[in-house]
């Protein structure tokens, strides 16, 4: 007789992968990212393998045609996808690189939903948001954790938005068919009115009845707050929003990012997201993040460095937004030489008003980052020529590089006229051109992610400063350009002093280049900042403040003996007897 086939519910394999849902409420812009960020961080401290996924809720399908000012900064991944800042935030906290599975729109969604229904392949059904659109969603989400232990989902938004709505759907159903693999966590703000100067608790919990209405129950509550939750308030979120105390997690303001995970795990949020998950332990944690938060408070030096661009114009919070890689790569650098690096944004437009001199003296460092269009660039022109002839320690990051060499074409070659195509497509001296592929891209208005995108190769020059820096000659870094340097004038750049010391491995695309007569004049084509790590500072960074502090200590040397002279002058006229 055949065996009866059991009517028990087939388990998951042991190796299922465990997902976390990330959800915001009350109010926009509580650093959801940075709490996906750290809980990946916690879960990897303890020995998990972890995939962060953002999905963000716009109908682009990604970030590459957003206006910076409405989107903050376009983050590239070594597989060149164009996406959400929080990317950077999940690398640099979790040391992975990530990739275009880590990060999902509702235009990617519905790109797919709308293929499938052309090809048939929904074999004649009607296509409806669900079950075919938060299968899409799962499907992604699925594809993206299945390497990992734990796959940690942030919804981009805040809940009660009807755009993303359908995500928070989504993962109700996967908890529903896995509930033991799936948690959610809600990161909701609790306001101090000033007129009360108390913390009030109640939006918390009208934030979570709206993810009830959805049919999601919270398994973690992280209270974002100016200061640090109390028992009382604790207590009452638990009560109220139907969770333990001790899965209401406080995540008060602080003074660096990287000081959440170490808050979050003090408050047990590993063990507490463990134990839900029905899963053990396998590490000693959270020491290198101790170690650098030691290293964090205890700066030496404090350097002061000008950050010349333009998306500046409507206020600091969209600006650190704009460039979150690069401020967040100077700081890291900062660290492993001891110094507090204090950033100040300068407008460009600011400096083609009141010149150079005037707005940037006092600076030790500048940078000009990435950008496009003509807007600013005389302002950044000006800032380079400054740092450059007053012999103040210069990075140029992609639009810096190719400003870079328009200004040693103007000042240095003496080119009037000298620009980038970008900007001046008649230009005398068109230093700076379009690739040859972009030009067809640009004509067909083939603008979606279709620049020089992701991680490419580049070879450095013996003996070069950049070759010493990186300690070897053969790197990769993240690219996002679709001009380059017009090698018809390479030649007269190199021999007024200007070394390219990085190129494609082919030899035709300069990638960098640097100034061996000034104390630190780099510019690269590529953003080395999309590469650096807290606990992995970028060469090239690191170089540029390791520049600023010997030079400083160079003209403190330099004083030192001055005085030293003028004292023993002093002596010799004192001692000296009246004639
Ligand atoms: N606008 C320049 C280009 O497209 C530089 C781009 C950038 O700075 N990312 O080549």
């Amino acid at each position: 007789m055949a065996k009866k086939k059991s009517k028990k519910k087939e388990p998951r394999p042991q190796k299922a992968t465990k997902f976390i849902f990330i959800s915001g409420g009350v109010i926009s812009g509580i650093g959801k990212g940075i709490t996906s960020a750290s809980i990946s961080a916690i879960l990897k401290s303890k020995g998990f393998t972890v995939a962060p996924v953002k999905i963000d809720m716009y109908l682009n399908q990604d970030a590459g045609t957003i206006r910076p000012q409405e989107h903050g900064e376009v983050f590239v991944t070594d597989d060149g996808i164009e996406t959400d800042q929080d990317l950077g935030h999940y690398e640099r906290f979790t040391g992975e690189n990530l990739s275009r599975a880590n990060y999902i729109t509702t235009g990617q969604i519905y790109a797919e939903v709308l293929r499938k229904e052309r090809a048939f392949e929904y074999d004649g059904e009607d296509v409806e948001a669900i079950p075919h659109v938060t299968n899409e969603i799962l499907r992604r989400i699925t594809l993206a954790g299945r390497k990992a232990d734990i796959a940690i989902v942030e919804l981009g938004g805040t809940v009660g938005e009807y755009q993303n709505a359908i995500f928070f759907e989504a993962s109700r159903i996967l908890k529903l068919r896995h509930p033991g693999d799936v948690l959610h966590v809600h990161v909701a703000y609790l306001p101090i009115p000033s007129y009360l100067g108390e913390m009030k608790s109640k939006p918390v919990q009208q934030s979570v009845r709206m993810l009830n209405s959805m049919g999601i129950e919270p398994d973690i509550i992280v209270g974002r707050s100016e200061i640090p939750m109390d028992d009382k308030r604790k207590e009452r979120v638990a009560l109220f929003c139907n969770v333990d105390k001790k899965a209401v997690l406080s995540n008060p303001d602080v003074r660096s990012i990287y000081e959440v995970p170490v808050i979050l795990n003090q408050q047990s949020a590993g063990e507490i997201i463990l134990e839900k998950l029905g899963l053990e332990k396998r590490n000693k944690d959270m020491h290198e993040w101790k170690i650098l938060l030691r290293q964090i408070s205890n700066p030496k030096h404090e350097i002061k460095i000008a950050v010349v661009g333009k998306y500046f114009g409507t206020g600091n919070f969209e600006l650190a937004d704009s460039y979150v890689s690069v401020i967040e790569a100077i700081k890291h650098a900062g660290w492993a030489c001891k110094a507090n690096i204090k950033l100040s944004w300068v407008d460009s437009l600011k400096v083609e008003e009141s010149g150079a001199k005037k707005v940037l003296s006092g600076y030790e460092g500048i940078i000009v980052p990435g950008g496009f269009g003509s807007r600013g660039t005389e302002g950044m022109i000006a800032a380079i020529r400054y740092a450059r002839e007053n012999n103040i320690p210069y990075l140029g990051l992609c639009y810096g590089m190719q400003m870079a060499a328009i200004e040693f074409a103007r000042n240095v070659l003496k080119m009037r006229g000298a620009n980038t195509t970008e900007i001046d497509l008649k230009a005398k001296f068109p230093i700076v051109h379009i690739m040859p592929d972009q030009e067809k891209k640009l004509l067909s208005r083939d603008y979606g992610a279709s620049m020089r995108l992701g991680a490419w190769q580049c070879v450095l020059k013996k003996g070069s400063l950049a070759e010493k820096l990186y300690g070897t000659r053969r790197i990769s870094e993240r690219h996002r350009h679709r001009y380059e340097f017009n090698n018809k004038f390479r030649a007269v750049f190199e021999k007024a002093g200007l070394v390219f010391s990085g190129a494609s491995p082919d030899g035709k695309l300069a990638e960098v280049l640097e100034l061996p007569s000034h104390p630190f004049f780099m510019g690269s084509q590529f953003h080395p900042e999309f590469k650096s790590r807290p606990f992995a500072p970028h060469p090239l960074f690191k170089g540029f403040i390791g520049a600023i502090l010997k030079l400083r200590k160079e003209k403190e040397k330099q004083m030192q003996t001055q005085e030293q002279k003028a004292a023993e002058a002093e002596t010799i006229k004192v001692a000296a007897p009246a004639k």
